[in-house]
């Protein structure tokens, strides 16, 4: 059996086009459009490229969009100023500040300090709290999480009474995809078991996975032996395993990423699978957009 391949380009192309159908929409009716910035601190080029790509994104989108950056010696006091004069501006619905932030700077305290109603990124424990209560609960499912039950989902794969089993526990993908897939609902209704480093046995809970949900960052970790033929196995781990040239400019050394998967052996296997890149990395800023729409839908009661 070769797995059909679910790629996150495509259905992150098909949900872009959702978005800017809504924000016309929008205009038309309200007169307004949803509203992003995003705060960074700094110059790592990491930071800025990610930075660079949602604010891309959002001005594709037609949303009003801020860049806001700050310099590396901002206080954090300044910093914390700065959320507040956003969490107050009316033309804004989702506030990102990116991570990491420089040393002497409190990252709970700044994440923390941003409004619940535009934490687009989900990760304020007012907005865990929502997604552990479920339902209608819920208004910023966090993006990573978001973008792979969408994926799933549109892939056509059955998750009511599904065995889903998570690898990897982290506050990012692990807990909160767990989470998402064990609601009561469309799209979920799974029966869950989530794996980390203490779990005995893994590969036996990997077996019964009908859903399998790989986000631990170690390089084929999980053998093809342990997926259970046709299951849907999506792998959301990014490995740096090495470089090599630039198909644009060969001159340019890029990265070598491999997924916690070997998708070659695996996709015989498997009934689906997200390829590594290409798969859940799209979905990410994707579902950011989204959630900043939905933050704009919140406030107009639409
Ligand atoms: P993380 O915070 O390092 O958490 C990794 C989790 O995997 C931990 O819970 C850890 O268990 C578990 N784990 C690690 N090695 C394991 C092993 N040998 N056996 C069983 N469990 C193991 O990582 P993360 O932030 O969740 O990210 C995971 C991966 O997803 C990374 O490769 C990251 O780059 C990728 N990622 C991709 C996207 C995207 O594509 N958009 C977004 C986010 C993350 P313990 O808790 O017991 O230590």
């Amino acid at each position: 059996m070769t797995a059909q391949i679910i790629k996150g380009t495509e259905i992150r192309d098909q949900i872009l086009e959702e978005i800017a159908a809504d924000v016309k929409e929008i205009k038309e009716k309200h007169n307004v459009v949803p509203g992003l910035v995003t705060i960074l601190v700094g110059e790592d080029p990491a930071s800025m490229s990610y930075v660079t790509a949602k604010i891309k994104t959002a001005k594709e989108l037609g949303f009003h969009e801020i860049q806001d950056t700050q310099p590396v010696d901002i206080s954090e006091e300044d910093l914390l100023g700065l959320v507040d004069k956003y969490n107050k501006d009316d033309s804004i619905n989702g506030i990102l500040v990116q991570l990491p932030l420089p040393k002497g700077i409190d990252d709970k305290k700044v994440l923390n300090a941003i409004d619940p109603d535009k934490d687009v990124d989900g990760f304020h424990p007012v907005n865990v709290g929502r997604l552990m209560i479920g339902g209608d609960e819920i208004k910023f499912p966090p993006c990573t999480p978001a973008g792979i039950q969408e994926m799933i989902v549109r892939a056509g794969v059955e998750t009511s009474g599904a065995e889903v089993v998570v690898v990897g526990r982290s506050n990012i993908v692990g807990k909160p995809i767990a989470n998402l897939m064990l609601q009561k609902g469309d799209g979920a209704n799974s029966t869950v078991t989530i794996v980390h480093t203490r779990t005995k046995n893994m590969d036996e809970h990997c077996k019964r996975a009908d859903i399998l949900i790989v986000a631990a960052g170690v390089a084929g970790l999980v053998k093809p032996e342990w997926i259970k033929p046709g299951a849907c196995v999506i792998d959301v781990g990014v490995n740096r395993v090495g470089e090599k040239p630039s198909k644009k400019n060969p001159d340019r050394m890029v990265a070598i990423l491999k997924g916690d998967v070997d998708f070659d052996e695996a996709k015989e296997i498997a009934g689906y699978i997200t390829p590594v890149p290409g798969g859940v990395g799209p979905m990410t800023i994707t579902m950011l957009m989204r959630n900043t729409l939905r933050s704009l839908k919140f406030k107009l009661g639409i």
